[in-house]
């Protein structure tokens, strides 16, 4: 609006273009007034777009890995990969903000092999250690269903680290299903027949749609932190979780807990027959050697839940 938000036709232009495009990223059917905090937030977009070029082979990469724990047996069952952008203009950039971009720009396929490769290796220097398995979940985004070369280089991966299908489970959002494609459903087949673990990831923020886990492969239903945060003070957040898990159950699925941070989310979770956790109440995301010792001294991980570990 003329004259707080531009002095000139094109400054005026340009801001109803920033507004605008909020409005499309907050979904369709809606519109927008344009705010000074618009401009700032495109600077700093350009700069993220402008600094991600090269930094997969500058090695500002790198991946962190998130325990992740059996709620009855107190013990390790793997982890979650997890990426991480230092980069030296902008410092640490959230993957919230970054994969959105890559995503844009295509740049999360040679990032996701990345993550991958690494994640394969980690495993299998973890899996060492141990005979009991361990899997390691990698989180998949929508434009990397589009690469032709998916399934060849994952399977490429797991033969280089001499791991098992069966030690991968992939991480995948409602949003890849939403579009409905059929190139989806039959990769997702594929990798079902390979032994891949399929997980879907983020239950409970988007449709949650029950079809999904009866129409696709999937293993594992992960319920996303937002819920398990509220678990303690709402009460119908507590009954959906509830639910989810009772059905997931029925439909031979195992469910994992998102975020949990403290004990009394852990204990009704224990209560709701909840089978995995991930969350601080354990460990931060840690680097690949530290990984490799939180197995070793697994009593760090039932300290917190009071309970004693076998070996
Ligand atoms: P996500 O898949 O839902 O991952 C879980 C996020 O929750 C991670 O954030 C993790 O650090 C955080 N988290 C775990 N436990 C707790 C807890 O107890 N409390 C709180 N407050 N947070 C917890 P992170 O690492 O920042 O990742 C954010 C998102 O970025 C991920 O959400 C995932 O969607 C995406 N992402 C991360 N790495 C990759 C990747 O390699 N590929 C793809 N495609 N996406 C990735
Ligand atoms: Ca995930
Ligand atoms: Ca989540």
């Amino acid at each position: 609006i003329y004259p707080d938000d531009g002095q000139t036709t094109s400054e005026l232009l340009r801001n109803a273009d920033s507004a605008m495009y909020h409005a499309k990223e907050l979904g369709r059917n809606t519109f927008y007034y344009f705010t000074e905090s618009m401009n700032q937030s495109v600077s700093r977009r350009l700069a993220l777009e402008e600094q991600i070029h090269g930094a997969l082979e500058r090695g500002e990469f790198a991946v962190l890995y998130q325990p992740q724990i059996d709620i009855r047996t107190n013990s390790v069952i793997g982890a979650e990969a997890l990426l991480r952008w230092n980069n030296p203009a902008l410092g640490q950039v959230s993957p919230e903000e970054f994969i959105p971009i890559a995503e844009q720009n295509g740049l999360i396929i040679p990032m996701g092999y990345f993550v991958l490769s690494q994640a394969m290796e980690t495993l299998a220097n973890w899996q060492a250690l141990t005979t009991r398995p361990l899997r390691m979940a990698v989180n998949i985004s929508p434009r990397q269903f589009r690469d032709v070369q998916l399934i060849n280089n994952i399977n490429q991966t797991l033969a280089q680290s001499g791991l098992n299908a069966a030690n991968l489970e992939l991480e995948i959002t409602e949003g890849v299903l939403m579009s409905g494609q059929t190139y989806i459903n039959e990769t997702l087949s594929k990798l079902n027949e390979l032994g891949i673990q399929l997980g879907l990831d983020d239950f409970g923020t988007g449709y949650s749609s029950l079809s999904y886990l009866r129409q696709y492969p999937f293993s594992v239903l992960k319920i996303d932190r937002s819920f398990i945060r509220d678990i303690c003070i709402d009460m119908a957040d507590k009954e959906l979780i509830n639910a989810a898990i009772a059905m997931s159950h029925a439909l031979g699925l195992k469910v994992i807990a998102e975020g949990v941070e403290n004990e009394t989310q852990l204990e009704l979770l224990k209560e709701m027959d909840c089978d995995f956790a991930q969350g601080y109440l354990f460990s931060k995301p840690i680097s690949a050697a530290s990984l490799l010792a939180f197995n070793e001294h697994e009593t760090q991980v039932c300290f917190p839940l009071g309970g004693h570990q076998h070996e």
